[in-house]
């Protein structure tokens, strides 16, 4: 695996790959911390295209709460060691300078209507300004065929897809939207689970137990009261839920009943202590 610091190298390392052979090149974002449900993005990059690119930069745009930016797993070493192993090609590893050469404030900001002001735009203003420069950033850089990002994050799905639209590049750059990773319990995979205690991750796996339920009950309850059974359980469990919700799974608009004329997507967010977990299930 080929590592950049420098965006200028990688940039000329993958022009003159490029010029010689029309390779397809397959992208996966992250911040680092890597777990089994980044590989499994790295493993669909590497296995449909000819250069598979990952790049790690815990983006601080996106962070609304400076203290979860701050404590933000990182372990670089060892992301390089799977990457590797999961055949990954090329890894840009930029600096914040490089990112953002003239401060974040002079970048292009993109906005996403109403899906900045729901769900995660709700709970973390300016998120997804953060998350809509980053993305733009890096599409420019390294200019993939293929990005692949994780069903995890659902509302970051829909916002990179209108991203791509935004800039005018859905003739060049397909979005891939793979499924969630989870471990034995049903918790999905998150860079975040490993500042869990051991009793907070013992109970962590509740959240999803909950998006199961909310998918069981469509059948003979209203989804009102589902919702308030899960607020209650997980309340009483000792997370801080902040949203148990119901949207179309097409554009996330929410659904205040279940609507079986609809696809529909629940989710969930949540802290234990201060460490904040997101998830989402579609239903039907
Ligand atoms: P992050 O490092 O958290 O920014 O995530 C980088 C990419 O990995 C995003 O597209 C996430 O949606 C995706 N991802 C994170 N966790 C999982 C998971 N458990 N399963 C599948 N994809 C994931």
């Amino acid at each position: 695996m080929v590592i950049f610091k420098k965006i200028s190298d990688l940039q000329d390392y993958l022009l003159k790959l490029r010029a010689t052979d029309s390779r397809r090149v397959g992208f996966v974002p992250t911040m680092g911390a890597l777990h089994a449900g980044h590989i499994s993005l790295i493993g669909r990059s590497k296995a449909n295209n000819d250069i598979a690119v990952a790049s790690i930069f815990v983006n601080p745009t996106q962070f609304n709460d400076r203290s979860d930016f701050d404590k933000y797993p990182s372990s670089v070493d060892m992301d390089i060691t799977m990457l590797v192993e999961a055949g990954c090609d090329v890894l840009l590893l930029p600096s914040e300078q490089e990112v953002y050469p003239e401060g974040d404030q002079k970048m292009q900001s993109y906005g996403f209507g109403y899906l900045d002001n729901i769900l995660e735009g709700a709970q973390r203003p300016g998120h997804f300004k953060g998350v809509g420069q980053v993305v733009a950033r890096l599409l420019d850089i390294v200019n993939p065929d293929f990005v692949y990002v994780g069903q995890k994050d659902y509302q970051q799905c829909i916002v990179i897809k209108n991203l791509i639209g935004l800039l005018r590049k859905e003739n060049e750059i397909t979005l891939m939207v793979c499924p969630t990773v989870r471990e034995a319990d049903g918790l999905a995979m998150s860079s975040r689970n490993r500042r869990l205690t051991e009793p907070q991750r013992a109970i962590a796996g509740l959240l999803y137990q909950c998006l199961v339920s909310i998918q069981a009950k469509q059948i003979d309850s209203s989804f009102k009261i589902v919702q308030k059974e899960c607020l209650d359980l997980l309340a009483e469990k000792g997370f801080t839920p902040e949203y148990v919700s119901l949207a179309d799974a097409g554009d996330l608009s929410l659904l205040e009943e279940y609507d079986k004329s609809k696809k529909m997507v629940a989710l969930v967010a949540a802290k234990l202590g201060d460490v904040r977990l997101i998830d989402n299930l579609v239903i039907n």
